[in-house]
């Protein structure tokens, strides 16, 4: 599948906020944003006109980069949520949250969504016992996801594991470090994701 190849950083220096593409590097004083928070190139200095349009297009890529999304799959997962019950935005979001790779980082697995998604395409990956090497794969409540045994040892896995410590594991997840084994308690309501972002603007820009 298509994906952003580009440097990570600069994508959050054109969004303005630190998006934690990049595992470790995002908490240390390395991370670009703390030492230039500001669009690379000349540009960046300029003074932008804010608009409603603007605002809105910003939070949308701001999203789709947080979850390494391109346009594409991104809108198709907005008509999804669109085409469900309950609020566009909140469906959004959960759907966004309910990507395997997503899941993966979320338990510690990986430093980032893109070393998870790496994981998954890799085959390290379990989904109640199988195989599953699709990372938009949605889970689903009581699924129990797993590192494959053959990749229990990886060093990848070992150092996320130690640099997961900072991260905590969300209340919809449950986690269990001995077996590196996770399961789905429920898929999330809008106050156990934190992600941050207002997905409101994302469907005021795509109900244009
Ligand atoms: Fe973004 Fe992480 Fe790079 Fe900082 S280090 S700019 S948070 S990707």
């Amino acid at each position: 599948m298509a994906r952003y190849t580009g440097a990570d950083c600069r994508l959050c220096r054109r969004e303005g906020s630190k998006l934690f593409l990049k595992g470790d590097r995002c908490y240390t004083e390395k991370c670009a944003m703390e030492r230039r928070p500001y669009p690379a190139g000349e540009a960046g200095h300029k003074r932008i006109k804010e608009s409603e349009y603007r605002t809105q297009l910003r939070e949308k890529q701001k999203t789709k980069r947080i979850y390494g999304l391109l346009e594409k799959q991104f809108h198709h997962y907005y008509e999804i949520a669109n085409r469900q019950q309950g609020i566009t935005g909140e469906n959004l979001l959960r759907i966004l949250e309910s990507r395997l790779d997503n899941v993966v980082y979320r338990l510690g697995f990986a430093k980032s969504r893109d070393e998870a998604r790496q994981q998954v395409r890799h085959g390290h990956i379990h989904v109640n016992g199988r195989r599953v090497d699709i990372p938009s794969f949605r889970v689903r409540e009581g699924d129990v996801i797993s590192v494959a045994p053959k990749a229990k040892d990886m060093l990848v896995i070992k150092t996320a594991l130690i640099s997961s410590e900072r991260i905590e594991v969300p209340g919809w997840l449950e986690v269990d470090i001995e077996k590196l084994q996770g399961s789905v308690l429920a898929l999330p309501t809008r106050e156990q994701i934190t992600t941050d972002v207002n997905e409101q603007l994302i469907v005021e820009l795509y109900s244009k």
